[in-house]
């Protein structure tokens, strides 16, 4: 796939010092069914009126590294868009002129409306034919066991209305999302309906997303032979866990595309998490190259697809498709002890937590709703996991709960989480 030139770019720098990548305003999405007044804490927006920033010369005329997606034969960037937090149809065309090629997004991103913006966006740009689009069929995990043949015309349906929203007859390829059971993930009516969408043309190659027991999921697919690409959650909290390592290598040698999401450590993780003094000394134009090229740097990841929303944070995510070498400050803050104990209370998905609420709340849900909420500044997204949460198991049972005992296998403080999650919407 030819990849169109870099712009050129000029004095940005100067502009990153006043328009910061955290931002403390919180985004009322549109869909938070009754998102409450979120708490000020770690939140960031995704600013629609933020204008591009000036042409960045660190790239100018430069070539960005491209990777091929396992057996789809696909090359593209190594750096490319998770579109889901955006709401910014200048930051898509922005992403694309400046060379990205694969658009990441889900029929269930923002309900919708993240599919009819990259469509709208590749349509007038004229570049379908230029772009990979990858979108997601979720079905939420209490319809997972109805009968093959109702998810099978889940996944057909759903489809379809993604490639209305996408405005194009085909999309690149189509995933199963957020598969967290082998059994889920062989499921014979997502099979048989991703197997009917690929002899149809309506997507040309097929995988899944999967944020919990990554590793059984990828061995179990490696063996398969079924998906031909998977997204998984890699960032540098999982440097020591090799179980998840050796399993991505395996996929990757058995011929899956790899992408890499959540690769800056669920975005704001450390303003919770990591000591006043470190956060201040490195600073995001250290620590988020330095985790974007730590996942980079691992050759079965064929390309990352960090979820930008401003021009600031998209250049300097970009700037790492042209060189993955560390800077002496990178690698020091890679090695430094304080960011690795920090590391250790960045939630990996482990699902350690499911057992430790005396009532039976789905803590890891809860947890991965707060990062949703307070990470990605994304309240609407959070509002969604919480509603696919059973009743009896969601936050309905945390609101009379004044001591909330639920706890973390690592360092995640999950009491304080739900707590704010309760704030923002109980
Ligand atoms: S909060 Fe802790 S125990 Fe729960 S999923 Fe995250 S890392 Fe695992
Ligand atoms: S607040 Fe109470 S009910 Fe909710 S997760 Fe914690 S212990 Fe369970």
């Amino acid at each position: 796939m030819g990849l169109q030139k870099s712009r050129e770019w000029g004095n940005s720098m100067e502009k990153e010092k006043t328009l910061t990548r955290r931002k403390f305003l919180v985004r009322a999405a549109q869909g938070a069914t009754s998102v409450a007044a979120l708490p000020l804490i770690g939140m960031r927006r995704a600013d629609t009126q933020e204008k591009p920033a000036e042409e960045n010369n660190a790239v100018a005329g430069k070539k960005p590294i491209t990777r091929v997606l396992g057996r789809t034969g696909i090359e593209i960037p190594i750096v490319n868009m998770g579109v889901m937090n955006a709401d910014n149809p200048a930051l898509v065309r922005r992403a694309f002129e400046s060379g990205m090629r694969l658009f990441d997004t889900a029929a269930h991103y923002q309900r919708g409306r993240n599919e009819e913006m990259v469509g709208s966006v590749l349509r007038e740009l004229k570049a379908r034919d230029q772009a990979v689009i990858v979108t997601k069929v979720f079905l939420p995990p209490p319809q997972r066991e109805i009968p093959a043949g109702q998810v099978k015309a889940f996944f057909l349906k759903t489809a379809e209305e993604s490639l209305r929203r996408l405005k194009t007859d085909h999309v690149d390829v189509l995933f199963s999302h957020n598969v967290w059971t082998v059994d889920y993930l062989k499921n014979p009516g997502v099979l048989e309906a991703l197997q009917q969408l690929k002899k149809q043309g309506k997507t040309r190659f097929v995988g899944f997303s999967t944020h919990m027991a990554m590793a059984e999921c990828l061995d179990a697919a490696a063996g398969m032979g079924f998906y031909d690409v998977a997204l998984a959650s890699f960032n540098y909290s999982f440097h020591d866990y090799v179980p998840l390592h050796q399993a991505l290598a395996k996929a990757a040698a058995a011929g899956m595309g790899l992408m890499a999401m959540k690769t800056q450590c669920q975005q704001d993780w450390y303003r919770e998490e990591m000591p006043p003094e470190l956060q201040a000394f490195y600073g995001g134009q250290v620590m988020h190259p330095a985790l974007l090229k730590w996942a980079l740097r691992h050759d079965f990841i064929a390309c990352a697809v960090p979820g930008f929303v401003t021009f600031q944070q998209m250049e300097v995510d970009w700037a790492c498709a042209f060189g993955i070498e560390y800077t002496p400050e990178e690698r020091k803050f890679l090695e430094d002890r304080g960011v690795k104990l920090a590391m250790a209370a960045v939630c990996r998905r482990c699902g350690a937590c499911a057992s430790t609420c005396p009532r039976g709340a789905d803590v890891p849900e809860l947890v991965r709703a707060h990062m949703y909420a307070f990470s990605y500044g994304n309240p609407g997204h959070a509002r969604q996991t919480l509603d696919v949460i059973p009743a009896g198991r969601g936050l309905d049972l945390c609101r009379d709960c004044d001591n909330c005992r639920a706890g973390c296998a690592g360092r995640v403080q999950v009491a304080r989480r739900i707590g704010q999650l309760k704030e923002a919407y109980a």
